[in-house]
């Protein structure tokens, strides 16, 4: 029996992705088979899509860094045929194949039990990028929320969108920075009160301390904006760093922390443990309102993902993409 899958292969100048039939048995060892139904697209997959950003060691390679579906084998008790399940992070897609696929076989360790209230298209819709947002936003929320607006950078983008809904859904005021002013009124609806140009934001710090804005901040992009959002938090108040769409360096100075307190939280998914994962679909599904979910939603099929894994690398996609693989 074969089942379609999006190889990535290697080739002389690069890499080259299509959409190929493969057999059951090419899948790597490991206790649970499970028939995806849905994937999506994050910035890592983009570099594993193309040349790999060195996050792909060996070729060929099924990306794909989250999916969701349903068990079809387990060797391991927690988990049985028909079970509805829900993959993030371990390196899947990287180190392992992934969700391009409409087969995967992974490890028992590396899922969770799809949360109740959510279908295996909302989870997906949801994705590695709106679970990261999640944590985020708990980061937060453990640290504490100061009283001014939440910003959130690269607004439009799979884990500012979600970030948006979320921080609207519990009653905060939120701040969308963008690049895009055509999203407008796109992160409006989702719940942003307050629009942030990019561009107010992009130079670098000329004074480490500007005026007590944000009462908090899930950044998405780091960089610049990063040191310069640093210098604007409100006393005690915390940023989420979770991304580098805007570069990884950290052009700062220390002072907003030593004059303000200003915490920074690292917030990694991959390795997540179990009960953190749990923990944070469970407030997803409890949380995100579905319609504002679906509106962020690009629906897309195994053959569009050499385009969107371009797209996603230049900062072009919008929302969350849900990659239909049934
Ligand atoms: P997207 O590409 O969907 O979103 C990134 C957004 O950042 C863009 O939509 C754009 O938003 C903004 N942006 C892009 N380029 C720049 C730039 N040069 N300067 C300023 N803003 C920019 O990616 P995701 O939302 O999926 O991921 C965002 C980041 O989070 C990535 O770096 C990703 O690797 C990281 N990430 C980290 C995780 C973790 O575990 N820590 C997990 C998941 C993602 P706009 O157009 O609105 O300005």
């Amino acid at each position: 029996m074969t089942f379609k899958a999006l190889v990535v292969e290697k080739t002389e100048d690069g890499t080259s992705a299509s959409v190929q039939d493969m057999e059951l048995d090419r899948l790597p060892e490991a206790e649970v088979t499970v028939a995806v139904e849905y994937s999506t697209v994050n910035y890592k997959d983009g570099l594993c899509i193309g040349p790999g950003g060195g996050l792909v060691r060996k070729y060929p390679h099924i990306p794909g860094i989250d999916f969701s579906g349903t068990v079809e084998a387990s060797d391991d008790p927690r988990y049985s045929p028909g079970d509805k399940v829900v993959l993030t992070g371990w390196r899947v897609g990287e180190a392992h194949w992934g969700g391009y696929s409409q087969k995967a076989r992974v490890r028992a360790d590396w899922l969770v039990p799809l949360p109740e209230g959510l279908t295996t298209r909302q989870a997906m819709a949801v994705g590695t990028a709106g679970f990261t947002s999640m944590l985020a936003v708990q980061a937060l929320e453990d640290h504490g929320f100061k009283a001014g607006p939440v910003l959130v950078t690269g607004a439009a983008g799979g884990v500012g969108s979600v970030a948006v809904a979320l921080l609207a859904a519990m009653g905060k005021q939120v701040a969308a920075v963008t690049g895009r002013p055509e999203q407008e009124a796109y992160l409006r609806d989702l719940g942003a009160t307050q629009i942030v140009p990019r561009a107010e934001l992009a130079e670098t710090v000329k004074r480490p301390l500007e005026s007590e804005t944000w009462g908090g901040c899930v950044d998405a992009v780091g960089g610049a904006m990063l040191a310069r959002v640093l210098g604007q938090m409100e006393y005690g108040a915390s940023v989420a760093a979770v991304g580098l769409a805007g570069g990884a360096a950290l052009p700062a100075t220390v002072i907003p922390f030593l004059l303000r307190g200003v915490n920074l939280l690292g917030i990694d998914s991959v390795m997540q443990p179990y009960e953190n994962r749990v923990r944070a679909w469970a407030r997803i599904a409890e949380l995100l309102p579905m319609e504002k979910l679906e509106e962020m939603v690009v629906p897309a099929t195994l053959e569009d993902l050499p385009r969107l894994g371009a797209d996603i690398l230049k900062g072009q996609v919008r929302g969350r993409v849900v990659v239909d693989l049934n």
